[in-house]
């Protein structure tokens, strides 16, 4: 089970598409699709509020 959440970009400011799994949070890294560079995003998971995702520069 996965949802994709929707951050932004700490380097261009763009929307950044995130899947995010049940039981894969913590930290990952993912190129930006529009600047390509590599951001790290910080997903959680809360029962009750669902998926979040925080976007920080590598
Ligand atoms: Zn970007």
């Amino acid at each position: 089970m996965g949802e994709t959440v929707v951050t932004q970009c700490p380097w261009c400011g763009e929307s950044l598409e995130v899947w995010v799994e049940r039981d894969g949070v913590g930290s990952l890294l993912q190129d930006c699709d529009v600047c390509c560079r590599p951001v790290v995003v910080q997903v959680d998971w809360d029962d009750e509020r669902g998926p979040s995702a925080v976007a920080v520069r590598e």
